[in-house]
C-alpha cells in the first residue's frame, strides 16, 4: 500500500508537484474540473499539498478501497 505521488493527466503521467502547479495556474472556477486520474484505478483524483504527516500526494475524489493507492487520513 502506498500513497499516490503521480497521476495521469490527458494521457501523460505527471507528478503531484506538476499537478499542483497546473491547478494553481487554472482559473479558480475551473479547478474542480481538471481531469487528474489515478494511474492505478483510473478514477478521479485531486492533488493535495504536503501536510504535517505526509508529503504531497493525490487523493481519490471518492474513496476507492479497491485501489492499491490509499488515501491518507486528512490533516484537516
Ligand atoms: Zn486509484
Amino acid at each position: 500500500m502506498s500513497i499516490a505521488t503521480q497521476c495521469k493527466f490527458f494521457g501523460h503521467i505527471i507528478t503531484v508537484e506538476k499537478a499542483l502547479a497546473v491547478r494553481k495556474a487554472a482559473p479558480a472556477n475551473n479547478r474542480s474540473s481538471l481531469a487528474f486520474e489515478c494511474i492505478k484505478c483510473g478514477k478521479a483524483v485531486r492533488p493535495h499539498v504536503a501536510g504535517d504527516r505526509c508529503k504531497a500526494h493525490f487523493v481519490h475524489l471518492h474513496r476507492n478501497p479497491e485501489c492499491q493507492y490509499i488515501d491518507p487520513p486528512r490533516d484537516f
